[in-house]
């Protein structure tokens, strides 16, 4: 198994991500996505929504805005719940997430639980605590003209939270959708977009940062159908997880949360876990949802949610299934999961073996020798022929050949085209295989 900390170098190295605002120290909880970062998180981001969305007649796509009405959070119960348990050191003040310092507890830990694990401060190594308080995620903000020293009472009517979800921005369109489109059910409306949490302790490089990217879909039910529709749900999935992102079946594992450890609104959820570089952790969620959000929707807004089936004139409010999925969980999951280090020829030779749908380059086009005109004339006939055909094409002329194999290994491009001297006979160019490091010739036309 890979260390996550090859990763992250490799991930600095070759320009997948950054710390965020790394010139200035960096910030606790951010990471800036470089050039062969974004390139690969879209395409994921983009094979998600060709899968679930646009190859589905009953899935329709939203983009909701970052910042909603603040009942939004009321009714979801993220103003009430979505707290982690917080705990402050009396002798240094450092402050910790209760259930990550203390083994067999979790996050419904009280203060005297918590006492009794008989923790030592991780900073100071001493025993004195605080009580336990519940510390609320949401990052929150102040929507128009609110000045510093205004009251407060001005300032709580204009607060404003980041989403902490992209879901409540989906449930609160359900109405709009259903009147605007008329679907029937089963139906499915889709986001993509950023969600913010305040993490006591942010940590695991990407796996548990403040601000990330969500995938969610809320697909719509007739409550007598659940079962069947989560089924669905469930392989497609795995489908989606296997086929398309290429990860092995035997790396990922369904967790069936039991009745306590679920969110209270949930009558059934699945974690699929998958074997990352430390140990298994989350990948995704699927919970039944039942009709919990719209219900809160329809008592706080005062607005119908209800449908009515057009056959059978049967009137109910639609229950929810959720498949639910962080970006850059996924994008480490399969990250880790391309990181290989093998031997070619005696070295030692790190390779990214990413499918070719989400390698950022599917060719590198070079010139054998840089200094040979002629040779780079062709090879930037052929470089500019792939860059039409398959748009994304790099160009390297850099070093000698077997360093620049080294560094598309190393960025996951899956094919070297080499122009070398046959090709201005015979238009017949090298390809060099990045799994294999196997050579073939093949003619200009055929590429
Ligand atoms: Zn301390």
């Amino acid at each position: 198994m890979n260390k996550l900390e090859d990763i992250v170098s490799l991930c600095k190295r070759r320009g997948f991500i950054f710390p965020g605002s790394d010139v200035y120290g960096g910030m606790a909880g951010t990471w800036d996505f470089g050039p062969l970062g974004v390139s690969l998180k879209k395409k994921i981001m983009d094979e998600w929504w060709r899968f679930f969305v646009e190859e589905r007649d009953e899935m329709y796509g939203i983009d909701a805005a970052i910042l909603m009405n603040p009942k939004t959070w009321v009714a979801s119960g993220h103003t009430a719940t979505f707290a982690d348990p917080l705990v402050e050191c009396k002798e240094c003040k450092s402050r910790f997430r209760a259930d990550k310092i203390a083994d067999g507890i979790n996050e419904s830990v009280t203060t005297e639980e918590f006492l009794n694990t008989h923790t030592k401060c991780p900073v100071c190594g001493k025993e004195n605590w605080g009580p336990i308080r519940k510390f609320n995620m949401m990052f929150s903000t102040h929507v128009g003209a609110v000045l510093p020293d205004d009251d407060t009472e001005l300032a709580e009517k204009n607060i404003a939270y980041l989403r902490p979800e992209t879901a409540q921005g989906i449930f609160t369109n359900y109405k709009n959708v259903l009147d605007t489109f008329y679907p029937d059910l089963p139906f499915g409306l889709a986001q993509q977009g950023k969600a913010f949490r305040n993490e006591i302790s942010p940590r695991d490089f990407i796996l548990r940062d403040r601000e990330c990217s969500q995938m969610e879909i809320e697909y719509f039910v007739n409550p007598k159908n659940w079962e069947e529709q989560f089924e669905d749900t469930r392989n497609m999935q795995h489908e989606f997880l296997e086929k398309i992102m290429g990860l092995p079946k035997d790396k990922i594992h369904e967790l069936e949360v039991p009745a306590e450890d679920r969110a209270h609104y949930s009558k059934r959820t699945i974690d699929f876990m998958f074997d990352y570089p430390n140990g298994e952790e989350e990948l995704m969620g699927l919970a039944y949802r039942t009709d919990f959000d719209l219900s809160n929707i329809a008592r706080e807004s005062g607005k119908s949610m209800e449908y009515r089936d057009k056959i059978t004139n049967e009137t109910f409010v639609p229950h929810v299934i959720e498949p639910s999925i962080g970006v850059e969980r996924l994008f480490l999951a399969v990250l880790s999961n391309a990181y290989m280090e093998d031997e070619v020829n005696g070295d030692k030779r790190i390779v990214l073996k990413l499918p070719e749908n989400l390698a950022p380059y599917r060719f590198c086009v070079s010139p054998l020798l840089k200094n040979k005109p002629e040779l780079v004339i062709k090879a930037k006939e052929v470089y500019e022929i792939l860059k039409k055909k398959y748009k994304n094409v790099t160009w390297d002329d850099s070093g000698n050949i077997g360093k620049r194999y080294r560094k598309q290994d190393e960025i996951g491009t899956p094919k070297c085209v080499v122009i070398d001297f046959d090709t201005l006979e015979d238009n017949t160019v090298t390809i060099r295989d990045r799994d294999t490091t196997e050579q073939i010739r093949e003619s200009i036309a055929n590429l």
